[in-house]
């Protein structure tokens, strides 16, 4: 429920005002988890909310895996028995940054994505989403802190656009989670419509998979090409309502011997021409399945050379979580994956 809805819900319940305020820092910013614990409510409205069937928080914690380099990985299990997957790098002192998931698979079947393998089950709800956030921040010792938030597990965030956007406003909302919208960054494999919706709605950032620098690549990798080519995503970009100072992130998979040589870079600053950019490089994480291979990283170093002379801001994304599959386009659920609720992670 969003500020409002819990503002009527209370109103409705014949209840002060400020009794929607006591209910929604209980959830979003003490993290309780039952209506017991909300030790300022009086009883008889903790009991009519429990008799009128709200609940909070429904999913629930599974495993945790950490990386040897640090990335931790939860596997978030929600309450029809699906499970999503939240990744915790770290960005130096005791920060992290959240990886999100918005959808449980994904049905844009991206050729190098284990998500994409899987198919689209279901949208998550805005609830689902904020819960990896609060499930996270119960998980990490005291002095951690979650800085940043990408929507880029698993999923296309604007393949569900209302419960994406529903939750940015709940981890928004200076009441609740308080995240600056500059701090939020929504990934997309170029779903146009929704681009300048998104744009019109919320100040976030905006990263794009671009993966390709022609639509003959693009189209072989990327089925969503097919409907939405590079032309048409290029004239969306120039549209968007980028706020002053800002760039937008193109993110490039890097698959060996397919879209990592050095025409391919020069291609790549002809089509980015006249954008505000930033490249982030992302050589392939690979696992079973497809016929690709991770780049060598002499032609990584190559490519990223040609760009930055061209004047791009460059990054190639160091690779993290390797080990316990919470890489790039590694997220997804595994045969073995038996659920098993982790105590430790919840603090209980
Ligand atoms: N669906 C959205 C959000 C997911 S972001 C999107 O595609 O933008 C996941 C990012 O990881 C995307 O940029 C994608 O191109 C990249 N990716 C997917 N599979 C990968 C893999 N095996 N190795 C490296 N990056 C991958
Ligand atoms: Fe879906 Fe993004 Fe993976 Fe493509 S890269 S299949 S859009 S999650």
């Amino acid at each position: 429920m969003s500020r409002e809805n819990i503002e009527v819900l209370i109103k409705d319940l014949g209840e002060p005002r400020y009794r929607a305020g006591q209910l929604y820092s209980w959830i979003f910013q003490k993290f309780a988890r039952s209506f017991d614990d909300m030790s300022n409510l009086p009883k008889s409205l903790r009991q009519r909310l429990i008799d009128e069937g709200y609940t909070i928080g429904r999913a629930q914690v599974g495993r945790m895996a950490e990386s040897i380099d640090g990335t931790r990985k939860l596997s978030v299990r929600l309450d029809d028995g699906a499970a999503v997957e939240t990744v915790l790098i770290p960005m130096g002192d005791r920060q992290f940054t959240q990886c999100l998931s918005s959808q449980v698979g994904c049905a844009l079947d991206c050729k190098f994505c284990y998500t994409g393998k899987m198919g689209l089950s279901r949208n998550l709800s805005p609830g689902e989403i904020v819960d990896q956030v609060i499930l996270a921040k119960r998980a990490l010792p005291d002095d951690c802190r979650i800085s940043h938030l990408v929507y880029m597990g698993m999923g296309e965030p604007l393949h569900n656009f209302d419960g994406v956007i529903q939750s940015i406003h709940q981890i928004c909302h200076p009441d609740g989670l308080g995240y600056s919208h500059k701090r939020v960054t929504v990934s997309t494999s170029g779903l146009i419509p929704a681009i300048k919706k998104l744009g019109d709605t919320v100040p976030v950032n905006l990263a794009i998979s671009l993966n390709a620098s022609n639509d003959a690549v693009r189209d072989q990798i990327m089925p969503i090409n097919k409907t939405y080519n590079l032309d048409k995503l290029m004239t969306a970009l120039k549209a968007y309502p980028l706020p002053p100072r800002r760039k937008m992130t193109m993110e490039y998979v890097l698959l060996g011997g397919v879209n990592d040589e050095i025409e391919h870079a020069m291609e790549l600053t002809r089509l980015l021409r006249g954008l505000r950019v930033r490249i982030n490089l992302i050589p392939w994480n690979p696992f079973d399945g497809p016929e690709y291979k991770r780049p060598e990283e002499a032609k990584v170093r190559a490519f990223q050379r040609l760009l930055l002379d061209k004047g791009y801001t460059v990054t190639v994304r160091v690779t993290k979580g390797l080990d316990i599959d919470a890489a790039c386009g590694q997220l997804g659920e595994r045969p073995d994956d038996d659920f098993e609720p982790d105590k430790e992670a919840l603090n209980e």
